[in-house]
């Protein structure tokens, strides 16, 4: 197959490229670079079955070589590059979104949009199942992502539904590991960066709301497999390891080594922010027989190495 990935420099994006590759496919990475990093995809300079084109999604796109999927995972994605870039969150959800399906009518391709848990909101419904309709405040802070990624999965729907366009939705919870940048706000990179540096860590609010954090690999096997099957609803791909953020800290301290401590930030709690958050994921396991593999305790130390890494280069 060629697969085409919006975002294709980004975190999640450059992983999947790397997965594609490894099944001997053709990957063309597109990718404005706002919130993504050549950095991630310098491996694959001169990668014979490899293009990278720079440029907006939210722009007419063109390709004259058949593509046979189409990959759109173009977003900012952390809550503090989307309340940087709010208007750019929206496009690329709306018409980047609109400029991918076309794509894949164009082609006769398969299309997959990578949706998000933050469709469900602050859930009221706990864990989240995929028929569950959300709790979002379309004009809160953080609706810019959420209402993007709803208004992108109902386009996809429509598409599937009025043109028969082949179509596939995974709603990726909370994801980490290597690659991710240390300067986009996350918990697991801010606490990391922290700890690495020798500072306190950050815990915002009291830090009893919750996250379940799946490693990069179990969610790339789960938007594979999603892309390989022929279901079209909406897909949780996440983890069913859910803990407080306050948990999540004393970790990271315990791994790191770290001596500075933890600081609860009270008013650092961002508005909107979940309380809790944990993907149902039956529909993975019955639909993709996928579950996730990795562990925290097997997924933080890649995690915090790269960090190191990127750090003592920096
Ligand atoms: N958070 C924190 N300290 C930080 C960064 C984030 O306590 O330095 C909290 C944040 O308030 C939220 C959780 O960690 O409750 C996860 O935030 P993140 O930005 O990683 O992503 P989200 O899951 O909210 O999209």
């Amino acid at each position: 197959m060629r697969v085409l990935i919006t975002g294709g420099a980004g975190f999640i994006g450059s992983h999947l490229t790397d997965r594609f590759l490894r099944e001997n496919h053709c990957v063309i990475g597109v990718d404005n670079l706002i919130t993504g990093n050549t950095r991630n995809i310098a491996h694959l300079v001169g990668h014979e079955k490899y293009t990278f084109v720079r440029q907006d999604v939210t722009h007419y796109l063109y390709f004259d070589k058949q593509i046979d999927a189409v990959l759109h995972f173009a977003s900012p994605a952390s809550p503090v590059d989307y309340l940087k870039y709010p208007i750019q969150t929206l496009k690329v959800g709306a018409l980047g979104t609109h400029n991918a399906l076309g794509l894949a009518m164009a082609k006769g391709a398969r299309f997959l949009l990578a949706s998000t848990s933050e469709v469900y909101g602050d859930p009221l419904q706990h864990p989240q199942r995929e028929d569950y309709a959300g709790n979002v405040d379309p004009i809160g802070p953080r609706g810019v992502y959420d209402e993007a990624k709803r208004y992108a999965e109902a386009l996809t729907m429509a598409y599937h539904r009025q043109h028969g366009l082949d179509t596939r939705i995974v709603r990726i919870f909370n994801t980490y590991g290597p690659r991710m940048r240390l300067d986009d706000g996350r918990v697991v990179p801010n606490l990391i960066g922290q700890a690495l540096r020798g500072e306190p860590l950050t815990v915002y609010g009291d830090g009893r709301q919750t996250r379940s954090f799946q490693y990069i690999s179990d969610l790339v096997e789960g938007v594979y497999r999603l892309l390989m099957s022929d279901f079209s609803e909406p897909v949780n791909i996440g983890t069913t390891e859910e803990m407080s953020i306050l948990d999540f800290a004393q970790h990271v301290s315990v791994l790191t080594g770290s001596g500075a401590g933890i600081v609860l930030k009270a008013d650092d709690r961002v508005v909107g922010d979940p309380q809790t958050r944990r993907p149902d994921i039956s529909r993975a396991k019955a639909v993709l027989n996928w579950s996730p593999q990795v562990t925290l305790s097997e997924g933080l130390p890649p995690t915090v190495e790269y960090f190191r890494q990127i750090l003592t280069s920096s």
